[in-house]
């Protein structure tokens, strides 16, 4: 590659592009004895503290803490990061960006302070040729050390060394490690300064922009403030490569930096706009080329359109690139377009790209498509409403209108906002916020229903004490009778029917975690109950009842059971639930979520996010993988601990999803740990085996695996058994493993009657033509047939194209019964028609005469008729109505 380099007059910096600058920087450090590592995915592995890598640092954390050893004490890396907190400013400044790359050299218990300052000076003034009187370190000011190798080792006078505080220059988060740092600026000259005598680094005008960050990690804190020094002592370093490119390139800002500026380039083609030209089209034009970039990049790492945790960022960047690619008045798909280029641009630092490629853009253009449907329904409404509003002199849309358009269309308040200000209308935000806020307490309210409770029920059970559940270890138990429910309320007593009961303590599951209610008995010395469903709210357990004999009052204390073979057969499949979704995982890729489950006795269902139906062989495999685990017959076991610690495990969880300050963690073999609150097998040779039954779609990007375990694969052994046999009983095969062999031996002989029985079809029907044709006779110029026949209409008709193919002259007319049914069908012969024949008008004629209607061409024509005592009638007409000719 041929890179033109020139200097840029302003601050003689030699020109580099980013690509360069990239490579560059890796490989000083690697000169320096650093292991180059690729970039982390941007999805956090095992750390559920953060959505998505946000520095470079980011993905080290486990190093640093001595969690786990780095591959080298040495390393180096270009992190890609997203940033998102601030998403809505992206694009109204050119200083904000969602996507950047974080150069970092990085010791853990390695170099210290003297070597990283002495390779950070090395790079930036002897690799990329900074002068030395445009770059400004700082330290922080009680660290003495790092000033005087700023002062003495590199020669820095010292008023180019600014010492900073706390706030500027100590790195510290809460307790823990912690310690200064040094960073180092770029003088971008004076005429970003504000003039000041004092102007410096720290200053809060433009001029000094911070390039490099070192932090110098020495110092435990003990959380009381007391600072020791560190046996292993750390270098985290951060330097922005976009921010670097803006140096070298004698740029403003990110988006005039070589690789983005050719995304907002085709942006500009594709739009017909240009830069720089209106500040609207501006915003528009880098929210486009901003998004695109981070939407490659978290697409290529396996984040998946969805409404929740990193899928949800990923949807809300694609569709404000979809919105302001609309607003810079392109009409037709064009992400597309964008993220091939994003692509050109970084492949060969991330060849990754280049290899999913074809995702990417599958994923960009059905998010796009998606969106647009959103967009064109709401719009037709919004824009009848804005003109019915203008007719009626109206200047505000009502909250309830933005809401529906919202709730109902999926359509954007902020979009309604944006077009209701291009028609000079606004809309009602308070009225919105307050709908939002009343279908928030509905959907909480939703969640703590039991359906068919009055409200004073509810109110009892919100006083009733949270249930004790015992049911993880036991199969019964005695507890006391605190709640008797009935119709919906509250009773003292009961003795028959059905109603709903509350314990202080149970062994039912509730329904919950995707997992079904137990049911099972309840007896005492004076009554017998089935439990019929088991639900939970608030962690009070309601047990739905059928009393069977007996009477019941509060305060009983009574036996519970649940039927055992039932809940043993939810465990199975509840575990194998877990396994299924490790699986999924190592087979499709760490972009499989769960999106939902469901497990009952007889079935496992899961459904997760994936965009593509699964193929025979990736089912396989994932069968495969399941059994494998429930062969090797490993042990299952739950621990209840506080979050952080399951976290560290590696628990998956759903992002969003709140836990309480204990959770419970499941382990299901050596392959997976998630949080659950269900029930499951001791080991996963109780499993048994598992069988995946359908794979399906759900929703656009979610599928939906249904299997079996255990008893359930044996009933479907069975079942396919059943059908095995009969099928060989039907095929008279002696053996079951022959009916393969059978079918194919029958089928190829039915093959061969229907071959025999055409070619005997064919002879016959040419008998009868003959036989028929036996009956023609001259009438006039014609040579005419006339016959009733017991035929379907088709063959009729193919009976009178042979005619008519035989004699030119001739005409056919024939009255075809078929199942009890009148069809009249008649034909003449060029020769015949020339003469004045005219097929239709015959049928017409003659039809008549039966009570039916028809006609057509004259040469072909077929037609109806009712009474079919009148066919001779008919039949006789038609010599006649030639003899007219
Ligand atoms: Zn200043
Ligand atoms: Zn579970």
């Amino acid at each position: 590659m041929e890179i033109n380099i020139y200097y840029i007059e302003d601050n003689k910096m030699k020109w580099t592009s980013l690509n360069e600058l990239r490579e560059k920087f890796l490989s000083f450090f690697e000169s320096k004895g650093h292991l180059r590592l690729p970039s982390f995915s941007l999805i956090p592995n095992n750390d559920k503290s953060l959505l998505l890598i946000n520095s470079g640092m980011a993905p080290m954390k486990k190093y640093f803490t001595g969690e786990e050893v780095p591959p080298r004490n040495r390393v180096c890396t270009c992190q890609k990061c997203i940033r998102t907190p601030d998403l809505e400013r992206v694009g109204h400044t050119a200083r904000h960006g969602t996507y950047f790359e974080m150069l970092g050299n990085f010791s853990f218990g390695d170099y210290f302070k003297e070597e990283a300052i002495s390779w950070a000076w090395e790079f930036l003034n002897g690799v990329l040729e900074i002068p030395k009187d445009l770059l400004w370190p700082s330290v922080y000011e009680e660290d003495d050390e790092a000033y005087a190798i700023w002062r003495d080792k590199i020669g820095v006078s010292e008023a180019h060394i600014v010492k900073l505080g706390k706030a500027d220059n100590f790195w510290e988060h809460g307790s823990g490690p912690c310690g200064p740092c040094s960073e180092i600026y770029f003088d971008r000259g004076e005429k970003y300064g504000c003039g000041s005598p004092d102007c410096k680094p720290g200053c809060d005008c433009d001029r000094f922009m911070e390039i490099w960050n070192n932090v110098f990690s020495q110092f435990n804190n003990d959380g009381a403030g007391n600072y020791t020094e560190l046996v292993q002592k750390n270098i985290d370093t951060g330097m922005g490569l976009e921010r670097l490119a803006c140096v070298m390139q004698g740029v403003d800002n990110l988006f005039e930096v070589d690789t983005v500026r050719k995304i907002l380039d085709t942006v500009c083609e594709i739009s017909n706009k240009k830069y720089g030209e209106n500040a609207k089209d501006d915003i528009s034009i880098r929210v486009v080329t901003d998004h695109i970039r981070s939407a490659t990049f978290m697409i290529s790492d396996g984040v998946i359109p969805s409404n929740e945790g990193r899928g949800y960022v990923l949807r809300r960047i694609l569709r404000r690139a979809c919105r302001h690619g609309k607003l810079l008045g392109i009409e037709r798909k064009f992400l597309k377009e964008l993220c091939e280029i994003v692509i050109g641009q970084n492949d060969n630092a991330y060849p990754e790209l280049k290899e999913k490629r074809d995702y990417i853009l599958k994923v960009v253009v059905l998010e796009e498509e998606r969106f647009n449907t959103t967009i064109d329904a709401g719009l037709g409404i919004l824009s009848s409403l804005i003109s019915e509003l203008k007719e009626k002199g109206e200047k505000i849309i009502s909250g309830e209108d933005a809401f529906k358009l919202y709730d109902t269309f999926g359509f954007p308040v902020d979009l309604t906002r944006e077009i209701a200000e291009e028609a000079g209308l606004s809309v009602d935000n308070g009225a919105f916020t307050a709908l939002m806020e009343e279908q928030k307490t509905r959907a909480r309210a939703a969640r703590g229903n039991v359906s068919g409770w009055s409200d004073s029920s509810k109110d009892l059970l919100s006083k009733l004490p949270e249930t004790e559940f015992v049911g993880y270890d036991n199969a019964e138990c005695k507890a006391t009778l605190l709640s008797i429910i009935m119709d919906g309320e509250e009773v003292e007593t009961v003795n028959e029917g059905e109603c709903s009961l509350v314990f202080n303590k149970t062994v039912f599951y509730g329904e919950g975690g995707g997992q079904v209610g137990d049911t099972g008995v309840i007896l005492s010395d004076n009554a017998s109950l089935t439990v019929i469903d088991t639900k939970k709210t608030n962690g009070v357990f309601i047990h739905e009842v059928k009393i069977e004999s007996g009477a019941l009052k509060k305060g009983d204390v009574l036996n519970l059971k649940i039927d055992t073979d039932r809940r043993l057969s939810i465990n199975r499949n509840h575990s194998a639930c877990h396994l299924l979704q490790a699986a999924l995982r190592k087979v499709l890729g760490t972009h499989v979520e769960q999106a939902g489950s469901y497990v009952d006795e007889h079935r496992v269902r899961f459904d997760f996010t994936h965009l593509a139906a699964m193929t025979k062989e990736e089912i396989a495999r994932v069968e495969a993988i399941v059994n494998a685990n429930i062969l090797m017959s490993e042990s299952c076991y739950t621990e209840v601990s506080d979050i952080e610690s399951a976290r560290k495990k590696g628990a998956m969880a759903l992002f969003g999803e709140k836990y309480g300050d204990k959770v419970r963690v499941v382990s299901i073999g050596s392959s997976s740990v998630e949080l659950c609150g269900g029930t499951h097998v001791s080991s996963t040779g109780e499993i048994g085996l598992f069988k995946v039954i359908s794979e399906s779609s759900v929703a656009a990007g979610v599928r939906r695996i249904e299997g079996t375990t255990g008893l359930g694969v044996l009933a479907l052994l069975a079942e396919k058994e059943d059908i095995i046999t009969e099928t060989a009983k039907e095929l008279k095969a002696q053996n079951p493993a022959t009916i393969a062999k059978k079918a194919a031996s029958l089928q190829s002989e039915i093959k061969e009657t229907k071959r025999e029985l055409e070619s005997a079809n064919a002879k016959l029907s040419e008998l009868k033509t003959q036989s028929l044709l036996e009956n023609i006779k001259q009438v006039g110029k014609f040579k005419l047939l006339t016959a009733k026949i017991e035929a379907r209409p088709d063959s009729a008709r193919g009976l009178c194209d042979s005619v008519k193919a035989k004699f030119s002259d001739g005409v056919a007319v024939f009255a075809a019964i078929s199942d009890g049914k009148l069809n009249f069908v008649a034909a003449a012969g060029p020769e015949a028609v020339k003469c004045g024949a005219h097929a239709g008008n015959i049928l017409k004629e003659i039809s008549a005469i039966c009570g039916g209607k028809g006609g057509g061409r004259p040469d072909s024509a077929m037609s109806g008729g009712r009474e079919l005592d009148k066919i001779e009638d008919a039949l006789a007409r038609v010599e006649e109505i030639l003899k007219q000719y």
